[in-house]
């Protein structure tokens, strides 16, 4: 069995964090291949190290001294060396980072230096083998990653190591020069890993122990959702509940490696586990038979009314031409006979709501056209409601108990999801009515 194990930024903090991180890694032989952020924030108004590296880059570009902030950045490497006793010649490092600094270099070699430094300090502590990414992670010239030779050099290198720690975030473009993901990007250097080495399972590792079934600031100590599925999950995560991202699940949903959300300071706690969609049926056993509930506030409705609107062609799409053409995305066309609403963000439409009416209404040839804005979506999502009787009973009896109004509903005819719409200002209401109807 091999797993990949990627740890997040405020995994390794600190000395006390890098602690952890050993700890865990040391505890489970499986643990193979480890993939690792860098240094994250110790308290609330601290310093992320790569926030201080793009500092660094910014004071270069705009020709202000960038040593004192380097130096903040090198007090906090130095400090987590000396505390653990490793023997990294950290001096060295940063001697070619100043070197490089001073040759003007490219803004993604140095704030990939945050994931480089702190993969060679863990891989010093772990007493392992340290794989640059550069080495591994391939980009193409386009900015996209190159698959088939990262693949075929992950192959080669893994095969050949008992464990190793490899930085996130960072590989290289053909000519050597350092490229970097977007933001958060040690995610996707994890899952890529992971794909790459067969992994039966791909941990990772942040501060909270997995995903909630509702958002903690609404329901009062929510339960923790055990399995999710793929499709559940970007249910959930479209829906405002903040998640992996897409980009970082891809590998690892493609090759079928399901994904353990952890948490470095609860290692006992098991955590959520993201599965395959097809894997769901016979391991999915999920006692409230929905998995998680989430929503956002602040969309508008354009309602329009046309007599004998259903006997006519192409009402719709003139309408969605209408938003089209001012590049506004829709969430939803919930219709009946003779009528249909288009419900987008507020803030997409914020300054063009009567110009969009009057197009509509020119256009449409109606004068039947309403707005209305404060309209929030509440999504309850779970496989376990497909071809059941009753869920979507239940849903809207505790809404009705709890005074919500509804004034919308569209479920997907997957039957994973219902989604309601309901006032603003019963947003929370209507999250801890369903939350209080299914959860026991
Ligand atoms: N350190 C990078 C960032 O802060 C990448 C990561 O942590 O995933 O965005």
């Amino acid at each position: 069995m091999i797993k990949v194990a990627k740890f997040g930024g405020t995994s390794l903090a600190d000395a006390t964090q890098f602690k952890k991180v050993h700890d865990i890694v040391k505890d489970d032989e499986e643990r193979k291949f480890v993939v690792v952020s860098a240094p994250g924030k110790r308290f609330k108004d601290d310093n992320k190290i790569t926030d201080l590296l793009y500092l660094t880059y910014a004071h270069l570009k705009y020709s202000v001294p960038y040593a004192p902030v380097l130096k903040l950045i090198e007090d906090r490497f130095n400090l987590i060396k000396e505390e653990l006793n490793l023997s990294i010649d950290l001096e060295h490092e940063f001697e070619i980072i100043r070197k490089k600094l001073d040759d003007k270099c490219e803004e993604d070699y140095i704030v990939s230096r945050g994931e480089y430094l702190s993969a060679l300090l863990i891989a010093d502590y772990l007493q392992c083998d340290f794989i640059d990414a550069k080495d591994v992670i391939f980009f193409k010239y386009d900015g996209n990653i190159d698959k088939k030779k990262t693949q075929e050099k992950l192959a080669e290198v893994l095969g050949k190591s008992k464990k190793a720690i490899i930085p996130g975030f960072y590989g290289s473009y053909p000519d050597g020069s350092i490229k970097t993901f977007s933001r958060g990007g040690s995610d996707i250097t994890g899952s890529i890993i992971a794909s790459a080495a067969k992994a039966d399972m791909y941990e990772n590792w942040t501060d909270v122990s997995g995903f909630l079934m509702a958002d903690p600031r609404i329901v009062k100590n929510p339960q923790q959702i055990k399995k999710i599925t793929y499709q559940e999950l970007r249910e959930l995560s479209y829906m405002g509940a903040s998640v992996l991202h897409d980009e970082a699940v891809f590998p690892v949903r493609q090759a079928g490696i399901p994904i353990n959300i952890k948490n470095t300071n609860d290692p006992e706690n098991p955590g959520t586990i993201i599965v395959g969609d097809d894997q769901a049926d016979e391991n999915y056993e999920n006692p409230n038979i929905i998995t998680g509930i989430a929503g956002k506030k602040n969309f508008t409705v354009f309602y329009v009314h046309k007599e004998h609107m259903a006997n006519e062609v192409g009402v719709i799409k003139k309408a969605l031409e209408i938003f089209e053409g001012k590049g506004i995305s829709i969430e939803h066309i919930p219709s009946g006979i003779d009528s249909f609403s288009i419900v987008v963000p507020t803030e997409s439409v914020e300054k063009l709501t009567h110009e969009i009416v009057e197009e509509l209404k020119t256009k449409l040839m109606t004068q039947s056209v309403k707005t209305h804005k404060n309209l929030s979506l509440i999504s309850t999502v779970g496989i376990g409601m497909a071809y059941k009787p009753g869920i979507s009973a239940k849903l809207f009896n505790a809404l009705g108990e709890n005074n919500v109004n509804i004034r919308m509903i569209d479920q997907g005819s997957s039957e994973i999801n219902i989604i309601v719409g309901v006032e603003d200002k019963d947003f929370e209401k209507a999250i801890r009515a369903i939350y209080n109807a299914f959860v026991k």
